[in-house]
Formats: structure tokens, C-alpha cells, sequence
């Protein structure tokens, strides 16, 4: 680190620690952040009337049970490949998860990248292949792009299960429970600032930061500076240089050309309108939902389970009484325990820190 960096996250150290203002409630919205902020130790480093909250921006968490129910009906009714990152893999569904779908003979195949499910699709041309795709606006481009290649390659063999979701509108839908958002910086590098600026106009406030333990640091000290001057809705871009006010214009036009928005539903928030991504009509083809005719499934949560309180940074994991009892990372009862991003895979991870 140059002296430079050096000096500024002393000062944003002194800033944390000084910190005497008023009770601040601040989201850290993804959960690559909520892990970097445990091994960063920022917790132990946030003053006492700073209170740090995980929020919905795990898209394995946030993936409602009937998505799984979908997915296993493709591969059970419809004797489908079933492509996906590994972390859904494990998440229940109403009846069983996807490893219980594989145990009765299912194929499902964990891959890397949805261009993997493309390749996977080309090289078994006697099977129907379906991508389960999920995530924000940073994995959204590689599932467009996974669907340009299977309609540039001619393949009829293969579709994608969307429950791609944006983050602006879950922004909106906390703002009443947070006083700021740490704003995940992956997903700024590929929208811009232009959304996140606008929001200041609706009340709400935010950072954008980066991913190491300085950037978090100096975006902490930053937001809580920032809400003890001024009552002022604000936006800082504290990750500049990933972060532009345009973002990526290639990843944007993509998802624009094949996607378009539609009202999703998120684990413990319920249906949010205008925050999914969906295929277009024009690639009905490659819509698992629309090419198989998949029912609607009403999956109820797991008895217990407090993952929806925690994504909207209701309660803490520690506050769940399954939680490293009968809940853990080698058997999650719920979704937010589950992946590697959970926030209660986090608090198990680094020893239920409060
Ligand atoms: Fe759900 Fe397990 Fe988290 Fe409790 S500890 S909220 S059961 S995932």
C-alpha cells in the first residue's frame, strides 16, 4: 500500500473509532461484502452506535423455494439436465432439493459458468439441457451470453430458468429500515452510478465500495461521516477505480437485447415489481418456464427457518435458534446457510460475531 493509502485508512480508522453521533443502521447489501467485512474485522472496528446489517444481496438466498420445486420438476417430469452453480444445489425445496432429485436419479450437472451448460448442451444433443439462472446484474450478461451462443450455435436443446433479480428496486424496498447502503461494487462496475445517484433523490443514501479491507474501511468512515454532518440523502462512489458513472455498456447492452424486466419474488420480501430479469418473448426458445409449460409451485419455508427476517436485516443469524444447531454449513435447513455468500454461512464461518 503507497503511503498515501496508508495515511487514508489511519484516518478513516480515527474516524470509526471517534465516532460519537447518533444510532446509524448500515446495510452492507451483498453478501461478497458480508463475508469481506468478517475477515476484515470491520465489525470489531464499528463504533457502538453503528450497527452493521446484512442484506439481500446473496443470490442463492434470495432464490424463493419455488424455483428449486421448478427445477426439480424439469428434471423429474421432464427428464432434464439440470445445469447449475453448485451452491443451489443444496438449497431445499418444498419436497426435496436438487441433491435429493439427484439421489433418485436426477442429472444434474454443477458447472462454473452458464457457457459451460451451453457446451455441456452441444455435446448431448439427445438431451433437453436447462441453465438455472440466477444472480444480479453481474452474472445477468454471462446468462444473455450463454443464450447467444446456443442461438448462434442452432441448438434447440438447451434453455435457461431465469430468477435473474436487479438490485435498485430492494433498495427501495428497505429504505424505511436502514439509514445507508453499502453498495455492492461489483454490480456498480456493471450499471454505473447513474441509479445509485438518483436514489439520493428518494431518500436514500449510500456508498459504493470496494472489496479489500482498506476500501472498507475508507467507505465505512465515509457513510458514517457522512450521516453525522448532514440529515441530507448523499451517494459516494468510494470504489473509483472499478466503478464509473456509466458502468459497462457492452454488459448493459446485452442484457438489453435479450432480457427485460418483470415482477419477481424474493425470499423473505415477497414479490418486488419491475426487479426481475426475464427472457424476452423473441427467446421464448430458450425460456425453460415457457418451453416446458412448468406449473406455478407455492413453496412454503423450511419450519424454523428465519432467512427471511435476515435478508431484510430484521434478525441476526445468531438470533435464529437453529442456527449451529441443527442448522449448519454441512446441513442447512435454510438457503442463507447454504452458499458460500449467505449471511448465516458468514456468522457461522467467522463464530457468530454480534
Ligand atoms: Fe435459516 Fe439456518 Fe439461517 Fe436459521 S440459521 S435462518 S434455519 S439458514
Amino acid at each position: 500500500m503507497t503511503e498515501e493509502g496508508k495515511q487514508a485508512v489511519a484516518k478513516a480508522r480515527a474516524i470509526l473509532e471517534n465516532y460519537k453521533g447518533k444510532k446509524l443502521r448500515i446495510m452492507e447489501v451483498c453478501g461478497t461484502h458480508t463475508h469481506a467485512i468478517f475477515k476484515a474485522g470491520l465489525r470489531q472496528l464499528m463504533p457502538e452506535n453503528v450497527e452493521l446489517i446484512s442484506g439481500p444481496g446473496c443470490p442463492v438466498c434470495v432464490t424463493p423455494a419455488d424455483f428449486i420445486d421448478e427445477a426439480v420438476w424439469l428434471a423429474t417430469e421432464k427428464n432434464a439436465v439440470i445445469t447449475t452453480f453448485g451452491d443451489l444445489v443444496r438449497v431445499p425445496g418444498s419436497e426435496m432439493s436438487l441433491a435429493g432429485a439427484r439421489s433418485e436419479g436426477a442429472d444434474i450437472v454443477p458447472v462454473y459458468t452458464p457457457i459451460d451448460a451451453v457446451e455441456y448442451a452441444k455435446t448431448h444433443p439427445d438431451r433437453e439441457v436447462v441453465f438455472l439462472s440466477v444472480g444480479f446484474e453481474t452474472t445477468t450478461p454471462s446468462a444473455c451470453l450463454a443464450v447467444q451462443r446456443a442461438e448462434k450455435a442452432g441448438l434447440k436443446n438447451f434453455s435457461i430458468l431465469t430468477a435473474n433479480k436487479t438490485m435498485d428496486e430492494a433498495y427501495r424496498a428497505l429504505k424505511d429500515s436502514v439509514d445507508a447502503y453499502i453498495y455492492p461494487g461489483h454490480v456498480c462496475a456493471i450499471v454505473g452510478t447513474r441509479l445509485t445517484e438518483e436514489l439520493t433523490g428518494e431518500g436514500i443514501s449510500g456508498v459504493v465500495a470496494g472489496f479489500t479491507p482498506s476500501e472498507l474501511v475508507t467507505a465505512a468512515a465515509t457513510l458514517v461521516e457522512l450521516c453525522s454532518k448532514s440529515d441530507e440523502p448523499f451517494f459516494r462512489n468510494c470504489y473509483p477505480r472499478v466503478v464509473t458513472r456509466d458502468g459497462s455498456t457492452a454488459a448493459k447492452k446485452l442484457v438489453e437485447k435479450y432480457m427485460e424486466p418483470a415482477d419477481a419474488v424474493w425470499r423473505g420480501l415477497g414479490i418486488i415489481p419491475k426487479s426481475g430479469m426475464v427472457l424476452r418473448d423473441e427467446y421464448a426458445a430458450f425460456d425453460a418456464r415457457k418451453k416446458f409449460s412448468v406449473p406455478s409451485f407455492k413453496a412454503k419455508n423450511p419450519p424454523g427457518c428465519r432467512c427471511g427476517e435476515i435478508l431484510q436485516g430484521k434478525c441476526k443469524p445468531t438470533d435464529c435458534p437453529l442456527f449451529g444447531k441443527t442448522c449448519t454449513p454441512e446441513h442447512p435447513v435454510g438457503a442463507c446457510m447454504v452458499s458460500q455468500e449467505g449471511t448465516c454461512a458468514a456468522y457461522y464461518q467467522y463464530g457468530g460475531v454480534v
